[in-house]
């Protein structure tokens, strides 16, 4: 079955009670049972909820693996693969990472005596010198936020397999639609599915994906244990939301090079990173694993000037000024005061995060509008 099919039908079934198309959402926290031990399959909602299982079903095929979890956000889905490990372990992570997930490695899980190496992968062999005995996981996003950044997946996977490492990969800004990092050698992929996935900016949600029954027993076993579970409503909005990740996707690729050409060509903008442009250092690499560029674009003004940033980031209109992305309405953020406050400056500043820099989420309006207004806004 192929994607755009997998999205609508995948782990959903009519309601066998009523017949209902849609999976009802079932908002119970208890089953009762015949006698002890005589159930349908549920016992208790942290554990299993119908609706629930639909969705972890339908993510499980998307992104073309065997199990899928669902929990009550993208950390806490990251939350519980890092409890995968045990304290004296090593983790090789690149060093171009959500805020948030660079934040719960330093300020949470160091705690418990897990040790973090961040490198620069976009060589995938810069890896291999941080590799000790004691490495266990290997943990990427690709395209990178918010430099955009690609990274070769398939190259990482080699090396980890080759030293027997867990490779993880946050394929939040991708989404299934442009990449399967499940396909190309990933045991584990995690989402934020607050983005692409719910696509409407509504839910905090988020998701792990793996082909391994062994490492979904482990994984299911801590999502019961430390219960981080997503309640069945929103369970439902993201099984809503897939069912257009294609149709959405496709229109956020389109805008997403629409704007980027249009930025590049503009006499006021100084750098533009987006990973579809053919002198993007590795375009080759994005163009082999994905199948598009998506939507996120991020830009510089001339002279890095900070000042007439802060204009721009407060004269869009169409453009809202607000973190997350992935939602059908366009947003505009300033990562060094928002979603990357957290990582302290000079270490975003050696990745190319300037105070001036200004990332786009391009939704799916029409390309002609969110145009007149960003060039309304540079001025
Ligand atoms: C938003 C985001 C996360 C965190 O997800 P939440 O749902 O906000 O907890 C992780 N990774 C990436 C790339 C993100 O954009």
């Amino acid at each position: 079955m192929k994607l755009g099919t997998k999205l609508i039908h995948a782990g959903v079934s009519p309601d066998p009670s009523t017949g209902a198309i849609m999976t009802p959402i079932f908002q119970t926290s208890t089953y009762v049972q015949n006698a002890p031990g005589d159930h349908k399959g549920y016992e208790y909602a942290r554990t299993q909820n119908p609706t629930r299982n639909a969705l972890q079903d339908a993510l499980a095929a998307i992104e073309n693996g065997k199990h899928g979890l669902s929990f009550g956000s993208g950390l806490a889905a990251t939350d519980a693969v890092l409890k995968l490990l045990n304290p004296g372990d090593e983790v090789i992570a690149s060093n171009d990472l959500y805020g948030g997930t660079y934040r719960i490695f330093t300020k949470v899980f160091q705690r418990y005596g897990i040790k973090f190496h961040f490198v620069d992968m976009q060589e995938a062999k810069n890896m291999a010198a941080y590799i000790t005995p004691q490495t266990k996981l290997v943990w990427i996003e690709t395209p990178t936020n918010p430099m955009l950044n690609i990274i070769d997946i398939a190259a990482v996977a080699k090396i980890a397999k080759q030293h027997q490492l867990l490779l993880a990969v946050d394929n939040t800004f991708a989404s299934p639609y442009l990449q399967n990092p499940l396909d190309l050698g990933a045991d584990i992929v995690v989402h934020s599915a607050t983005k692409y996935l719910g696509g409407h900016s509504d839910v905090v949600h988020g998701a792990i994906i793996v082909k391994n029954d062994e490492l979904a027993q482990q994984l299911a076993f801590i999502q019961n244990s430390c219960g981080a579970v997503p309640g069945p409503q929103d369970c439902f909005l993201v099984l809503r939301g897939l069912k257009t990740l294609h149709v959405r996707m496709q229109r956020h690729c389109e805008n997403g090079e629409g704007i980027a050409r249009f930025l590049r060509g503009h006499a006021k903008v100084g750098k533009v990173y987006w990973c579809g442009f053919d002198d993007h250092p590795n375009h080759a690499v994005a163009r082999e694993q994905m199948r598009g560029f998506g939507g996120m674009i991020s830009f510089t003004l001339k002279n890095d000037d900070i000042e007439a940033a802060k204009k721009v980031l407060s004269n869009t209109h169409l453009f809202s000024l607000a973190e997350s992305l992935g939602g059908v309405e366009s947003l505009i953020g300033h990562p060094a005061s928002m979603t990357h406050a957290s990582i302290p400056r000079e270490e975003r500043l050696k990745n190319g995060l300037t105070d001036s820099l200004i990332r786009l989420s391009v939704g799916i309006e029409d390309i002609d509008d969110l145009i007149a207004d960003l060039e309304k806004a540079i001025g």
